[in-house]
């Protein structure tokens, strides 16, 4: 049982809670991205376990008429352990996602697993169509980064970026950080056939993906976090193709408490600190 605050945010230790919190968003016109809490395994067993429980899942949500996809982390898949070992992980996955009809997407994590996060997305997007990958347009290279993507198939959602990379690699200020996310969103809406994810809370974001997709035509969906503007969320639903991240697993004690030191009294930290990355 997750204590009063903590369930505002997460959906349970187990897979059984996030699967009957994503029945709740189902019957609000809301989709489920289920996410496993775990990163930065430096052991490959952990790695492996996560996993088979990643496996139990899809084979759990594909069964169902459940509006639910997963999203994984590099990281939890044995990237510090070695790239062989996340290839091993992330391919059993997508083998399960592949026979289970379930989509797949890849988070993205701190600027030294770019390559490895997008090349092997490359990889295996060939073999199951059903895959995204995350692009923070805080960096610098991402509007290359979307060049090399519009000629894959798959999605691509993209967001601000969670982490702090150095100035090297990414711009430094919010205000350079929101020009470059509506600019790479302008490009994704006219580039990209296979649809477009935004994953923001930021009204204004939400509003220019609607305009794009009226002149465009594109296909997108709007992504916001567990426990973030949930009202907001519901009300969307309405109107966008609103989907939902939702984490759960028996790691929130160091999740929670690690976002929340970090957290100022300012929404966009507040986010920042609760969100899963
Ligand atoms: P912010 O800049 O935080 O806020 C912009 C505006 O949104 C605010 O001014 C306010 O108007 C509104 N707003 C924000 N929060 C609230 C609130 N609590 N209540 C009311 N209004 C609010 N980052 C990664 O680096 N890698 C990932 O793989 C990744 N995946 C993500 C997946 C999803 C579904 C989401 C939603 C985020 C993900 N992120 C990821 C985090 C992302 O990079 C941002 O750090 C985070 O979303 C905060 O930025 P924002 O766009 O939501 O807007």
């Amino acid at each position: 049982m997750l204590p009063p605050g903590v369930n505002r945010f997460v959906a349970g230790e187990t897979a059984a809670g996030a699967i009957d919190h994503a029945a709740d968003l189902n019957d609000d016109n809301i989709g489920a991205i289920l996410n496993l809490l775990g990163e930065h395994y430096t052991d490959s067993r952990n790695a492996a376990a996560d996993t088979r429980a990643y496996e139990r899942l899809i084979a759990d949500i594909g069964g169902t008429d459940l509006r639910a996809c997963v999203s994984v982390k590099p990281t939890q898949l044995g990237l510090n352990v070695s790239k062989a070992c996340f290839r091993e992980h992330l391919s059993a996955i997508v083998d399960r996602a592949a026979e289970h009809d379930v989509f797949v997407w890849l988070d993205m994590e701190d600027h030294t697993t770019t390559d490895a996060t997008l090349d092997a997305f490359e990889n295996y997007v060939h073999e199951h169509r059903k895959m995204g990958v995350c692009v923070q347009a805080n960096h610098k290279r991402t509007g290359e980064d979307l060049e090399r993507l519009a000629g894959l198939p798959g999605k691509v959602r993209l967001v601000k970026g969670a982490y702090d990379p150095p100035a090297a690699v990414a711009h430094q200020s919010d205000e350079r950080v929101d020009e470059a996310t509506a600019a790479h969103l302008r490009t994704m809406f006219a580039a990209f056939d296979d649809g477009v994810a935004l994953g923001s809370h930021d009204p204004e974001l939400v509003t220019l993906a609607a305009d794009l997709h009226a002149k465009h035509g594109t296909p997108y969906e709007v992504q916001m976090l567990m426990g973030v503007r949930t009202a907001a969320q519901r009300e969307l639903a309405k109107h966008h193709n609103l989907w939902q991240y939702v984490p759960y697993g028996r790691k929130w004690p160091s999740y929670f408490y690690r976002r929340l030191t970090e957290s100022s009294s300012s929404a966009s930290l507040a986010v920042r600190a609760l969100s899963p990355l």
